[in-house]
C-alpha cells in the first residue's frame, strides 16, 4: 500500500500524485465519466508549461485559447494590459492525465479519518472543503456562478473581465474557441449570478443547457489559514489558501504548493514554513483587497500598496499570466 492518501483531484492532488506517481492514492469525489471542474480553465502559459513538462506532459496539447490581451471593462471604458501567456485549457483531461500513474479512486468522498488511519500521511486537496483539516480559525469565502455560453457575435475576442465597484468581485469571459465562452462572476454582495445574466442578455448569448456551476472560492492566503495540519493530515492548494486574491487564479499556486511539499520530503514543519514564505505577496494582495473593502485608506496608501503589489506580480507574472510593467501601476490606480 502507498505511504501517501490524497483527498481530492484538482490541481493540487493531481499535481502531487504526478510527483509521486505510485507511493500515492487519490480519491475523488466525482465519478470518472462525469469529472469536471468547477473553474474558468485559465491559467499562465509559462509557468504551466515547464510544471508539466517536469512530468513528462506537454501542456499545448490542453490549450484552447492563448490570449494577447486582458481587457478591463470599468465605468463605461475599456482598460487594456497585455497578457502573458494567459490561456485557457482543457482543465478536467489535463488533471486525469497528470494523474495517469497513480491510483485514483473516482466516485469516493472520503470523511475525516479515513485516509489518516489508512496512510503514513493524509493530504488534504479538497479546495475550499477542508475536509480533512477542517474548517480554519478565519476565512474569506467569495460565492461564484458561471455558465458556459455560445455567442454568436461574441463582443470581446480574447480575455475580458469587470471588476464591481466597492471591491466585492468582478465578472469575467474567458474564451474556449472562437465562439464559446466561460462567463463567470464571482460578487462578496450575492450579484454575481444577476449580473452574469443581465451580460449574457445584452450580447445576445446562448447559455449551454446544464453548464450552470458554481461554488465557494476562498481568498484568505496561507498565512492566515489555520490549521494547515490536523494530526496526520496536511493541506495543499486552495485548502491551504492558494489563490491570488486579487485575480482568483489558484490552478497553478495550487500546483507549486504540491510541488513546495514534495521538493521539501512530505516534511510537513519545511513545507508550512516554505509555503508561507513563497505567498507572501498574496498576503500583501489579501491586506490590500481587505482594506479597500472596508473603506479604508487614502490615495497615499493606494498608490504605494498598488506599486509594491504591481512589483510583487511582476515576479509572477508566469504565474499569473499578465505583462505587469511599473508604469501599469497607474492604469490600475486609475479603476481604484
Ligand atoms: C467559478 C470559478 C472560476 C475559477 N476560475 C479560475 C481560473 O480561470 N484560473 C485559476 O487559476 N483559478 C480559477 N479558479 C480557482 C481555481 O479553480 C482553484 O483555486 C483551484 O482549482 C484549486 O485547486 P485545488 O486542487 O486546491 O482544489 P479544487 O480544484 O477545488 O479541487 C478539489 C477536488 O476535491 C474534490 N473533493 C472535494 N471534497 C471531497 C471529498 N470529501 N472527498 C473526495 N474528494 C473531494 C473535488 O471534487 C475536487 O475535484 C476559479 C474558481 C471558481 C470557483
Amino acid at each position: 500500500m502507498p505511504a501517501i492518501g490524497i483527498a481530492g483531484l484538482g490541481p493540487a492532488g493531481a499535481y502531487l500524485g504526478a510527483l509521486l506517481q505510485d507511493k500515492a492514492e487519490i480519491y475523488e469525489a466525482q465519478k470518472e465519466d462525469r469529472f469536471t471542474s468547477v473553474c474558468a480553465w485559465g491559467t499562465g502559459y509559462y509557468s504551466m508549461k515547464d510544471l508539466t513538462k517536469a512530468v513528462g506532459i506537454n501542456f499545448d496539447d490542453y490549450v484552447l485559447h492563448r490570449g494577447k490581451k486582458i481587457l478591463v471593462g470599468w465605468k463605461k471604458k475599456i482598460i487594456e494590459f497585455d497578457a502573458y501567456g494567459l490561456s485557457t485549457f482543457d482543465k478536467p483531461r489535463l488533471l486525469k492525465d497528470l494523474a495517469k500513474n497513480t491510483k485514483v479512486h473516482f466516485g469516493t468522498r472520503v470523511d475525516r479519518g479515513y485516509l489518516e488511519s489508512r496512510y503514513r500521511l493524509a493530504v488534504d486537496a479538497t479546495g475550499p472543503n477542508r475536509v480533512l483539516v477542517g474548517k480554519p480559525e478565519l476565512d474569506f469565502l467569495v460565492p461564484t456562478i458561471e455558465y458556459r455560453v455560445k455567442f454568436e457575435n461574441p463582443p470581446f475576442d480574447d480575455f475580458y473581465i469587470e471588476p464591481f465597484s466597492g471591491y466585492s468581485g468582478y465578472l469575467w469571459y474567458f474564451p474556449l474557441s472562437e465562439k464559446e465562452f466561460f462567463v463567470g462572476a464571482g460578487d462578496v454582495r450575492l450579484n454575481h449570478e444577476e449580473k452574469v445574466i443581465e451580460f449574457i442578455k445584452k450580447y445576445g448569448g446562448e447559455t449551454i443547457e446544464g453548464s450552470r456551476m458554481g461554488k465557494a472560492i476562498r481568498l484568505l492566503p496561507p498565512e492566515y489559514m489555520n490549521p494547515l495540519y490536523f494530526m496526520n493530515a496536511v493541506a495543499v492548494g486552495e485548502a491551504a489558501g492558494t489563490v491570488y486574491p486579487l485575480l482568483g487564479e489558484g490552478i497553478l499556486p495550487s500546483m507549486i504548493s504540491a510541488k513546495i511539499l514534495y521538493e521539501n520530503d512530505l516534511d510537513v514543519r519545511k513545507y508550512m514554513v516554505k509555503l508561507k514564505n513563497y505567498f507572501l505577496p498574496y498576503r500583501k494582495a489579501y491586506d490590500y483587497l481587505s482594506r479597500k473593502m472596508k473603506g479604508q485608506g487614502n490615495a497615499l496608501s493606494d498608490m504605494i500598496s498598488v506599486f509594491s503589489i504591481v512589483m510583487d506580480a511582476i515576479k509572477f507574472k508566469d504565474v499569473l499570466g499578465v505583462d505587469l510593467k511599473l508604469s501599469y501601476a497607474f492604469k490600475i490606480l486609475s479603476i481604484l
